[in-house]
């Protein structure tokens, strides 16, 4: 387990009435790599001279997303005058959503924002502004799916119940032979989802897919109350001050779409691919790989060599270092990838990649058709060979 992940879950374990240390895994095995790793990235930024926080260029990019969010926002809402000019400011504002969620929160979700705690936490709470809840994604995103990617009933991120099957290890319904097509159309109802049911179903039933997680209390209940009534005020009390409900709800499911299938995409391609491994414990409670390796074994970069799409995705292209280094702002990911492959290379470690965004999409596509067929080819799915990349 990183030290992020050791010190983030001491600290809420004692905070919480919860014990969610109850069915934790631990990683096993030699740490060699990853200290190597670590001080080739650590010696890697002393040569270069840059802070691995609290980057101009991200200070920057903020702005010029935001002010795109508010602007698209303003626009659509008291100026727009035609259906076309409603749908195009839509589609600029959802793709400002998704751009605020790859950029801004993720980083600051992560600590990799700033080196300030509460610049961090500010700029977290971005995703509470655009209607999710920073809090649960802590919980969700940066605990559970950082620590225990691809982990069926560990990472929610590939718990999705009966609409779909993404881990060899779950349990296969007939309708999934059609996942490979229908999904893609699901993907679009991600932010709906996000914003009318998710959070409040997780804080009803105080569970994050198969995963118990403590409801949030005192500062954190007050941040999620005030982000939902934010939220709720943005995108449709105020609407409904100007507009019929009929036109609100249009543009508004617009806005959620774009948002929905841009977040979908880019998540779904750093994990839920042929190329990557979704192991199960040896023992209860046990991986038998150090954590670094797993991280590698299950996560897979794309279109490395697209600055469009490495800004445009706030560096998501770049998983795996960003799954290896989390604190590290992911302006610098292009930087040091090439070192973080060559030690792969070096230490025979796996390092995946798909050359571009529509490899990736390919390979989520084959990988659902996989999983939906019945009786996949057994326990070597879990070990496949490491495509040459
Ligand atoms: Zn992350």
């Amino acid at each position: 387990m990183s030290p992020e992940s050791i010190h983030r879950t001491a600290e809420t374990v004692r905070a919480s009435p919860v014990d969610v240390s109850a069915d934790r895994l631990k990683f096993n095995g030699d740490n060699t790599f990853q200290r190597e790793l670590r001080r080739r990235v650590e010696e890697h930024f002393r040569r270069s001279g840059h802070k691995q926080r609290d980057s101009a260029r991200m200070y920057l990019k903020s702005a010029i997303i935001l002010a795109t969010f508010a602007a698209s926002y303003v626009l659509l809402v008291f100026f727009a005058a035609t259906w076309w000019q409603g749908l195009l400011l839509s589609a600029v504002l959802g793709s400002a959503v998704a751009q605020i969620g790859f950029n801004i929160q993720h980083d600051a979700g992560h600590q990799a924002y700033s080196e300030h705690r509460w610049i961090n936490n500010w700029m977290a709470r971005t995703l509470d502004l655009v209607g999710g809840s920073s809090y649960i994604w802590h919980w969700k995103h940066a605990h559970y799916h950082h620590t225990y990617v691809n982990i069926d009933g560990h990472d929610s991120d590939i718990s999705l119940g009966v609409l779909a099957r993404f881990a060899p290890m779950q349990k296969r319904y007939r309708h999934h032979r059609w996942q490979h097509l229908y999904m893609w159309l699901l993907y679009g109802l991600t932010a709906v989802s996000w914003h009318l049911h998710d959070d409040f179903h997780d804080i009803i039933t105080g569970t994050i897919g198969k995963r118990r997680f403590p409801r949030p209390r005192g500062k954190d209940l007050v941040v999620f109350v005030l982000g939902k009534l934010v939220f709720f005020t943005l995108a449709f009390g105020l609407p409904l001050a100007f507009h019929s409900i009929g036109t609100v709800v249009l543009y508004y499911s617009v806005v959620a779409m774009v948002a929905g299938v841009l977040l979908a995409m880019v998540f779904q391609l750093a994990h839920a691919v042929e190329e990557a491994a979704f192991p199960s414990p040896s023992e209860p409670g046990r991986i038998d790989k150090p954590w670094a390796i797993h991280q590698l074994e299950t996560t897979v970069n794309f279109a490395r060599d697209s600055r469009v799409i490495t800004w445009l995705v706030g560096g998501l292209n770049f998983q795996i270092e960003h799954h290896l280094f989390p604190r590290i702002s992911h302006v610098h990911y292009p930087t040091i990838a090439p070192v973080v492959e060559a030690t792969c290379r070096e230490y025979d470690v796996p390092y995946h990649t798909n050359r571009s965004f529509s490899a990736g999409i390919a390979s989520h596509y084959r990988w659902l058709r996989r999983m939906g067929r019945p009786d996949p080819a057994p326990a070597s799915l879990a070990l496949k060979p490491i495509p040459q990349t």
